[in-house]
């Protein structure tokens, strides 16, 4: 495998298939199973999940609520997906822990550095929920920070297209996808990948991004076996 310890990153809208919110049991079951291939072959998993099928801070606030209330609602989102996501991978016969930001102790450890690289080197997959634990933060900024902290080879976006287009492909028929990217060009050119401040931390620690469909069976396993699926950044 060319990525030893990864991070992925699920979107939380990701979760709900085809329903309009919420989570769908299937679409777990279906991560959960992709997930495991690359388990099985020695793959060090930690992953972040988003909220955004639940609750997102920004559209609280638009609604006339406080947006640091808002934010914290969408933490707690992400761990109301993350214990799925984890019911799920436990069924598929995987150990998991759940690491939070913000402590929820009768559910899930506090989020601790070294423990979490402990429990991946034990091949347990390591699911960080709370975000970052502030809020006007993401959840991508949240993957990056925790791959970083946990020395992930790379940052696995997994998405529902498959790569970074010159435009967005779901609005522009001539939409060209890319295969490689640098930072630099992501910036020059304008692209989309993350938020500025999940790129920019991403950048600064050299840690590649590569963005990828998560919902095409077998893309997550030739991911990591650096297979050209979905669009890599790096330096
Ligand atoms: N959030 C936050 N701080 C963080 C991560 C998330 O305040 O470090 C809140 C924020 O309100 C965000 C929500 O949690 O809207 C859900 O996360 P996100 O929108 O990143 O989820 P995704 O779009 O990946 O489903």
């Amino acid at each position: 495998m060319k990525y030893k310890r990864i991070l992925l990153k699920l979107s939380g809208e990701a979760l709900m298939g085809d329903r309009q919110y919420g989570i769908d049991p299937k679409r777990l079951a279906e991560y959960a199973h992709e997930i495991k291939q690359i388990h099985d072959k020695g793959v060090e998993i930690a992953i972040v999940i988003g909220g955004g099928n639940i609750f997102r801070g920004v559209s609280g606030a638009s609604n006339g609520m406080d947006r640091v209330q808002g934010d914290y609602m969408g933490m707690l989102a992400t761990v109301i997906n993350g214990m799925a996501l984890q019911g799920a991978l436990e069924d598929a016969g995987m150990q998991t822990r759940l690491q939070t930001a913000l402590k929820i102790e009768a559910i899930a450890e506090p989020y601790i550095k070294r423990r979490a690289v402990r429990h991946l080197e034990k091949g347990r997959i390591v699911i960080f929920g709370a975000g970052t634990g502030n809020p006007y933060f993401t959840t991508d900024t949240a993957a990056v920070l925790r791959g970083v902290e946990v020395h992930a080879d790379v940052i696995l976006k997994g998405t529902r297209v498959d790569g970074i287009y010159t435009a967005d492909p779901e609005k522009d028929a001539n939409a060209t996808k890319y295969d490689t990217l640098t930072f630099e060009d992501v910036l020059q050119k304008g692209l989309n990948v993350m938020d500025t401040t999940a790129f920019t931390l991403s950048q600064e620690n050299e840690l590649p991004i590569i963005v990828f469909d998560m919902n095409k069976a077998g893309n997550l396993v030739k991911v990591c076996e650096g297979d050209t699926v979905g669009t890599t950044v790096s330096v």
